[in-house]
């Protein structure tokens, strides 16, 4: 892990125009900033510069952000933030299928690009691991490994984003209890994502879709209309 304050920020972006302004923000908040115009430049310098975070444009030449999502995740865990275009909701569905921790919408807003960008980095390197970091969780047909990152439901593997499995181990944390949207959001992506249900929504979605692919007579997770979801031991 480089010294915090100082992660590689890998920009995927190719209008130049918006890459430098992306480029300015990072700087200026101190972070070290690789700039990547198309696909071929993005896996170059992935492979090469290790960036503790990506960030990813869909449409590029070459390799476009489908393919670079599907090639990073083969192989590595790093924080992926998607820009999107404003209200692609099929697009936003698919990057966080794929892999994608989150997602904004173009035109972006600065400020808020800086501030998911430091949450994603807090989630990818929490300060204090909580009491329970390395201890297995057990809840009926879901085991779950926090160390090798690593669910089993009745004795299938699936494979979870690193969103979907702080989804799903924060909800198995707390079995039976209703846990609201706010505090989900907040617990799995940071203290300012409070509002984006929509984000919840499409990550619990496709969390469900794995659970059911190993167990689909199951139901492990409740919703609670308006409210949020409940873990249920079956
Ligand atoms: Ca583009």
């Amino acid at each position: 892990m480089s010294e915090p304050g100082r992660e590689r920020i890998l920009i995927v972006e190719d209008e130049p125009e918006f890459a430098e302004l992306i480029r300015l923000w990072l700087d200026r908040h101190g972070w070290q900033t690789l700039l990547a115009r198309d696909g071929w430049e993005a896996l170059q310098q992935f492979e090469r510069d290790r960036p503790d975070l990506v960030l990813l444009d869909i449409g590029l030449p070459g390799p476009d952000g489908w393919e670079l999502i599907g090639r990073i995740r083969a192989h590595s865990q790093v924080p992926v933030l998607m820009v999107t275009a404003l209200g692609a909701e099929a697009d936003k569905v698919r990057g966080l299928g794929a892999g994608a921790d989150d997602y904004m919408n173009k035109p972006v807003s600065f400020p808020e690009l800086v501030a998911r960008v430091q949450a994603a980095l807090r989630r990818a390197h929490p300060r204090t691991p909580s009491a329970e970091d390395s201890g297995i969780l057990m809840r009926g047909a879901v085991h779950i490994y926090p160390r090798s990152h690593r669910v089993l439901v009745g004795g299938v593997e699936i494979h979870l984003t690193p969103t979907e499995f702080r989804l799903l181990r924060y909800l198995a944390e707390h079995p039976g209890e209703l846990v609201g949207h706010r505090e989900l959001l907040q617990a799995v992506w940071g203290p300012t994502y409070g509002d984006d249900t929509q984000l919840l929504r499409v990550t619990m979605r496709n969390l469900r879709a794995k659970l059911a692919s190993a167990a689909p007579e199951r139901r492990f997770i409740t919703t609670e209309y308006g409210l949020g979801y409940r873990f249920v031991e079956s």
